[in-house]
């Protein structure tokens, strides 16, 4: 028996964003958890108390996709993006 050929579909790629982000910490939110500096330290740093310092940074469309698996990995959801 011959085997029936599998066609192929085209996977469209996800454009990446080319502009800055700014970066948002509802300091109310934020309690610490420093899961944010854990997957993205370049971006995100916390102070001597382990909260983010990142609120109203703005970072390079190079470190867009780092900023948001920071702000997907907050427990406390504390972390949003800005075009
Ligand atoms: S992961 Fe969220 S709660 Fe933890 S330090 Fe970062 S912003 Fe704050």
């Amino acid at each position: 028996m011959k085997a029936t050929p599998v066609k192929a579909t085209p996977v469209k790629a996800t454009p990446v964003k080319a502009t800055p982000v700014k970066i948002v910490v509802d300091s109310a939110r934020c309690t610490g958890h420093g899961r944010c500096h854990a997957i993205a330290a370049a971006v995100y740093q916390l102070d001597e108390d382990g909260f983010s310092t990142a609120d109203g940074q703005t970072v390079g469309p190079e470190q867009r996709e780092d900023a948001q698996r920071g702000a997907n990995a907050c427990p406390e959801a504390a972390i949003s993006l800005e075009e």
